[in-house]
């Protein structure tokens, strides 16, 4: 007999019918005569109880059915006549596939969250993380299903870069070199002539820049995969390693841009209300219980469109008013997370998707505005997060994008290859970086962008 997962058991059981079930034990109770197990195999956030009687199985077997251990149950299904569901298993048959002794981490509940990052390798076991990382997969299939069904090509940018000019992060190097024997020339320059790629190289910190090549030639493209930043920010909003879902569309202005941002945000949430409904009413009940109400809020409302000008108006207002920030706000400043989410939570109280950023606060692909002083930037923010995305549309003029790559001191030798993109055939083009954590975090609930990925990567921690 083939087991059958819990959460297929609990939308098909019926009563009378026969049911292997295999999976981790969280608790055992019960009486002398009789116990009750409660079994997760992490199909779905609920348990199934197991009744064994202890007259059925032997009393040493009994004792090895502890907290953590896994089991397989074989029994009837019946009626439950407990409160908590439905229908449980009058087991037959138990068998100890693992035993687990008392040294078990995940004893008792209520652990912290700092605890519980240390043992990063059986928090899946938790019911908050068992929800955590089946809706981390529910929203990977949500926006793999949005761009597909719209036509976009996922499109595989390369994570080793060789181009440190993409400006958007610190890069972590990539090199075989014996880092014991360093060779300098002259001016103690590293030589990279005889490393891996005969040449220094780094991870990458976006996919933006092929990603642009491949828009200008399937039209609308998109990237999905890890990004790596050597930034030393130890906040809640920061992973070393995350990962990034860029769409790049050709003939996308930057209004278009930002309907697509507002359109696909909103669709992944749906999605995670639709189709992550019980995890979703867990992390509402334990975790936050504001969090269905924000995410119906996001889907119900339009995000409030504003250029930058007018948000740091508004800013200066609020301080003029006696609000406090930590950091300075004036024209060019780079908005911190406390601005952009004042704007968002206390402002507007909507999400926001702020653009026309001044450029020298943005990144030298952006296209320039007549004013000569701002971009046609535009970054979503988003309440509890700040900057949730970052866009714009490009700079496709080939004499404006030079200028501005001389103007900035970028090294043109690694540029020529996107510089070709303005010289054949160039054409408008828009597109945007969503943090998968950061959404995450935002359908979540979460507080810390480390208990929405696995296994954090961030200064001074890369265990497991
Ligand atoms: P921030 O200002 O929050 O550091 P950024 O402006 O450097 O972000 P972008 O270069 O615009 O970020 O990257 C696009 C998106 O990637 C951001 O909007 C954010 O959602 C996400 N992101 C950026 N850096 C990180 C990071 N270190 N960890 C997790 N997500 C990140
Ligand atoms: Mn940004």
């Amino acid at each position: 007999m083939r087991h059958t997962r819990i959460k297929e058991l609990l939308s098909t059981a019926q009563a009378g019918q026969e049911a292997l079930v295999k999976g981790w034990v969280r608790t055992k109770r019960g009486s002398k005569q009789v116990n009750f197990v409660a079994l997760n195999d992490g199909s779905c956030i609920h348990n199934f109880q197991i009744v064994i009687d202890s007259d059925k199985v032997d009393a040493e077997l009994l004792k090895r059915i502890t907290t953590g251990a896994c089991i397989a149950a074989k029994g009837l299904i019946v009626a439950s006549q407990g409160s908590g569901q439905a229908f449980e298993m009058q087991a037959t048959e138990v068998e100890v596939l693992g035993d687990c002794d008392n040294t078990y981490p995940l004893q008792k509940k209520g652990h912290s969250w700092e605890y519980l990052r240390d043992i990063a390798h059986l928090r899946p076991r938790t019911n908050t993380f068992g929800a955590i990382f089946r809706i981390r997969h529910n929203m990977a299939m949500a926006i793999h299903t949005f761009f597909h069904e719209r036509g976009f090509y996922y499109f595989h940018t390369p994570l080793i870069t060789a181009s440190d000019c993409e400006g958007a992060g610190q890069m972590f190097q990539v090199t075989t070199k014996n880092l014991y024997n360093l060779q300098k020339d002259e001016n103690g320059s590293i030589i990279y002539d005889d490393d891996f790629f005969g040449k220094q190289a780094s991870l990458t910190v976006s996919g933006q820049l092929e990603g642009e090549l491949a828009a200008t030639a399937l039209g609308s493209i998109y990237t999905f995969g890890p990004t790596f930043r050597a930034e030393n920010s130890n906040t809640p909003r920061h992973l070393a390693e995350f990962w990034m879902i860029e769409p790049e569309v050709a003939f996308n202005d930057i209004v278009d841009n930002m309907d697509l941002a507002e359109e696909f945000i909103k669709y992944c949430v749906t999605w995670a209300l639709e189709k992550c409904k019980d995890d979703v009413e867990f992390l509402n009940k334990m975790i936050d219980p504001e969090l269905i109400e924000r995410l119906n809020f996001v889907i119900k409302h339009n995000f409030v469109r504003l250029p930058y000008t007018e948000g740091i108006k508004i800013l200066e207002d609020a301080i003029a008013a006696g609000h406090k920030f930590e950091f300075p706000v004036f024209w060019g400043c780079d908005l911190a997370s406390e601005h952009e989410r004042y704007l968002v939570e206390q402002h507007f109280k909507c999400p926001v998707i702020l653009t026309d950023y001044p450029k020298e606060i943005k990144a030298f692909y952006m296209k320039q505005n007549d004013d000569g002083k701002t971009v046609r930037a535009m970054d979503v923010l988003f309440p509890k997060i700040g900057e949730i995305i970052g866009g714009s549309e490009r700079e496709e003029n080939y004499d404006k994008l030079l200028k501005r790559i001389e103007e900035l001191n970028i090294p043109m030798k690694d540029m020529w290859w996107y510089l070709d993109t303005r010289k054949f055939g160039t054409c408008p083009h828009s597109g945007f970086g969503l943090g998968f954590e950061r959404l995450l975090l935002f359908v979540t609930g979460m507080a810390n962008i480390r208990d929405v990925i696995p296994f954090p990567r961030t200064p001074g921690r890369a265990e497991f």
